[in-house]
């Protein structure tokens, strides 16, 4: 089975576009996501577009606020605190990464934990560790909205999570554990990775090297979720595992693109969402 995150995620666009029509009539006003980007890094050009393309298929008001690569770190809190102040803000992404000159922790920091719409401030992270309610980091919700999709039951299964950062391999194994899983955590320094893999019931891949993962890692009837984003040698988008290698070999597999990609976008459409019911409570 290909898992169709392109399709899923138009179904759950369309529900939150309702959703956002109702409040429309029912508030004073729109859930409001305010991205920042500091400097030209391309990919996160991309990325950004992307969400401003799909916040405005939903109708949830977006502003992208653009900076060149010398902004400096002090002019990017001042602006961060004065967005926490604003009550028409609901949701406040700064894309990562940032230039080597301002401090992530500082600016993630500096986020006020109820408008932290990707889910990464260290309050945030507490939370999602002692199981209580939070903004679930985007890429790592799409992949349990995906298993969810496919009517997949973690309880007692053996999940590999290959990498270990903090912003896809640490908090998918959370969620995983959360839904009673037997979690690994693999990385950069396991020892004989395609030994650890193949006991794999689902196998989430967050490596970032193109097409590293192949059958040899894959235990049969598995489900592999790739999470990676990386150009071939024909400079063609591809994820980290060969998907035509190991695809007569799993049960389900998420395809680059059209995987997790779009998942990641929705589910910070999501949060966006759940932290204006939040704010109107
Ligand atoms: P990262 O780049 O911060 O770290 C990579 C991880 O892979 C590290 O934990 C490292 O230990 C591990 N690793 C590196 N080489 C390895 C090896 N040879 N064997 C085993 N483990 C190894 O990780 P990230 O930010 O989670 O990104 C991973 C990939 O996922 C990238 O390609 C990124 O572009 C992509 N990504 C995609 C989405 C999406 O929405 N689809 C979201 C986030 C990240």
């Amino acid at each position: 089975m290909i898992i169709n995150g392109k399709e899923i995620s138009l179904k759950i666009k369309d529900k939150i576009k309702k959703e956002v029509d109702q409040i429309s009539k029912k508030y004073n006003r729109l859930p409001k996501l305010v991205v920042i980007l500091v400097g030209d890094d391309q990919a996160s050009q991309t990325y950004v577009r992307n969400k401003e393309r799909a916040s405005q298929y939903v109708g949830i008001e977006s502003q992208v606020i653009r900076h060149d690569s010398s902004f400096s770190e002090e002019a990017l809190l001042a602006e961060i605190r004065q967005l926490n102040q604003d009550d028409t803000v609901d949701g406040i992404l700064v894309q990562l990464p940032l230039p080597a000159h301002i401090d992530e922790d500082k600016v993630l920091e500096t986020i006020d934990s109820n408008k932290d719409v990707d889910g990464f401030h260290p309050d945030n992270v507490a939370k999602l560790f002692l199981g209580q309610q939070c903004p679930v980091p985007c890429t790592p919700k799409g992949m349990m909205v995906l298993l969810d999709e496919i009517n997949y039951d973690l309880t007692g299964k053996e999940v590999v999570v290959i990498g270990r950062s903090h912003i896809v391999g640490k908090p998918v194994a959370m969620l995983c554990l959360q839904k009673n899983a037997t979690v690994t955590i693999a990385h950069s320094k396991t020892k004989d990775l395609p030994k650890v893999c193949q006991r794999a019931d689902i196998l989430i891949v967050a490596i970032g090297k193109a097409k590293m993962i192949n059958s040899d890692y894959i235990k049969e009837g598995a489900v592999v979720l790739d999470v990676g984003i990386n150009r071939d040698e024909n400079n063609r988008l591809c994820g980290d595992v060969d998907f035509d290698d190991v695809k007569d070999k799993v049960y389900a597999i998420t395809p680059v693109p059209g995987g997790i990609g779009p998942m990641t976008v929705t589910m910070l459409l999501k949060n966006t969402l759940e932290l204006f019911y939040q704010h109107n409570q």
